[in-house]
């Protein structure tokens, strides 16, 4: 199996990265926004507790993301390539539980961390928002993100550094170039 953890800042990437991926190599996408927004859609009141932490910018608390994730890895068929995690572990203690929830079905995951400056970043998220029409991706509700990002996100890259389960990617530039470096990355893990 070829398990992928997408790292990076809000509009680093991830998702344009996961839709070409998913392309060439048929692994399965978690985008744990996806989910999150699919569940406010719904208009349940879990939908709604989560749509007030999101639209400020802040996470939600890691019991409930974790239990989403271990729902998730239960219901993966036996005939999965692999999975790519896009937006999460999003803390060191979910990078942690997903360490135990992986080994617990042997399974292991590198993270590609995609890099991009702040200027590029906010740019692709304010026309994000235009299209979109996403409540989180307007210029304050950004500031906060980064911030979450710095603080609570940021360390988790360390976190796979030490584990020897880390690649760094370049996605300053564009999607062409990036994916070029992921292919590269994939090349020597799989
Ligand atoms: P982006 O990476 O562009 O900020 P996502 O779609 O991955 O966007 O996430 C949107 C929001 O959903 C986050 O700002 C956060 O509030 C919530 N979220 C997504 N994944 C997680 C997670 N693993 N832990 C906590 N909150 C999360």
């Amino acid at each position: 199996m070829l398990n992928i953890i997408l790292g990076g800042a809000p509009g680093s990437g991830k998702g344009t990265q996961s839709e070409l991926i998913v392309e060439k190599y048929g692994l399965e996408h978690l985008s744990t926004g996806d989910v999150l927004r699919a569940e406010i859609k719904s208009g349940s009141e879990l939908g709604k507790e989560m749509e007030a932490i999101i639209s400020k910018g802040q996470l939600i608390p890691d019991a409930k993301m974790i239990d989403l994730l271990d729902r998730f890895l239960d219901s993966l068929k036996a005939d999965c390539k692999g999975v790519i995690f896009d937006g999460f572990p999003r803390t060191v203690a979910q990078a942690e539980a997903l360490t135990e929830m992986l080994g617990r079905r042997k399974m292991t995951a590198y993270m590609l961390d995609l890099f991009a400056s702040e200027d590029v970043i906010t740019e692709r998220l304010i026309n994000r928002g235009k299209k979109s029409g996403r409540t989180d991706d307007n210029l304050e509700t950004i500031k906060k993100r980064m911030q979450v990002y710095r603080a609570e996100t940021e360390p988790v890259s360390a976190y796979y550094v030490n584990r020897h389960e880390y690649f760094m990617i370049n996605s300053n530039i564009n999607p062409d170039y990036t994916f070029a470096q992921v292919q590269t990355i994939i090349s020597h893990i799989q």
